[in-house]
């Protein structure tokens, strides 16, 4: 395609193979959307923190991440900014449905992801909705089908999952399970993996917690493919 869009896609995606990310300081330096650039730069994010300066180049080449960073290290920005660019070059549309999909362990978590991915997304045309429980199943369902970017809590998803055998995220591109550890401890184990055995196996996986226990690798080893592996210990 020759529209001006495609052409700075393809750009784009050119320089994601040369990503040095010692080189990296301010986020102006990573091949992304100038819809991107705009949102973190309104909201105030200037440098990546050392989780994101890690872990965005890998996500953008199109890995699978484990990685495992201390909390308020910015584990948060290390996906979104990847679902944004992912689904951005994807030329995704309202209309495409889930194309990424956030699995963290709490209801607060959940809402402190949407509210970061609603500012740092503010430029793009994505829809963003939060699958947490609190409203009827039905409600959800509906509102679910018009999602891009779904944010969810392990036991209300599955429950979608298992009530409505045509859930539709058949054309997912990105899984992303936050907090995967504090999921684990949660007794969410076999809900996760539940939810792994019904996602499309075509799909790019970050799976990202402060700790890597014994559970978080077997969680890794039945969700990842190959994963490039990121541990940052650093206060940054
Ligand atoms: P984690 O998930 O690793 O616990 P969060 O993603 O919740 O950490 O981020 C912790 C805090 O750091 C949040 O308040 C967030 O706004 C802030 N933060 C994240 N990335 C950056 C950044 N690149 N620059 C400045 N502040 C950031
Ligand atoms: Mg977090």
């Amino acid at each position: 395609k020759n529209d001006p869009e495609s052409v700075v896609i393809e750009k784009l995606i050119a320089s994601y193979e040369q990503i040095d990310s010692t080189k990296i300081t301010k986020f102006g330096e990573f091949p992304l959307s100038a819809k991107t650039l705009k949102g973190l730069r309104e909201s105030g994010y200037h440098k990546p923190t050392e989780i994101q300066k890690e872990t965005i180049g890998l996500a953008l080449q199109g890995k699978d991440i484990l990685g495992a960073a201390q909390t308020g290290s910015g584990k948060t920005l290390a996906f979104l900014i990847p679902i944004l660019e992912i689904l951005f070059t994807q030329q995704w549309t309202r209309l495409d449905g889930i194309g990424a999909l956030v699995i963290t362990p709490t209801r607060e978590l959940a809402y402190q992801i949407f509210e970061a991915l609603r500012k740092i997304g503010e430029h793009h045309d994505f829809s963003a909705g939060l699958i947490i429980g609190g409203k009827d199943l039905k409600f959800e369902r509906n509102r679910m089908d018009q999602c891009n970017i779904v944010i969810c809590t392990p036991g209300r998803l599955l429950q979608h999952m298992d009530e409505n055998p045509l859930f539709n995220c058949i054309n997912m591109k990105v899984l992303v399970l936050d907090e995967a550890d504090r999921c684990l401890d949660m007794g969410f184990e076999q809900t996760m993996n539940a939810i792994i055995a019904n996602l499309p196996p075509q799909r790019q996986t970050l799976l990202f917690s402060a700790t890597q226990t014994k559970s978080v690798k077997d969680l890794a080893r039945l969700s990842l493919k190959d994963p490039c592996y990121v541990s940052v210990h650093e206060n940054s």
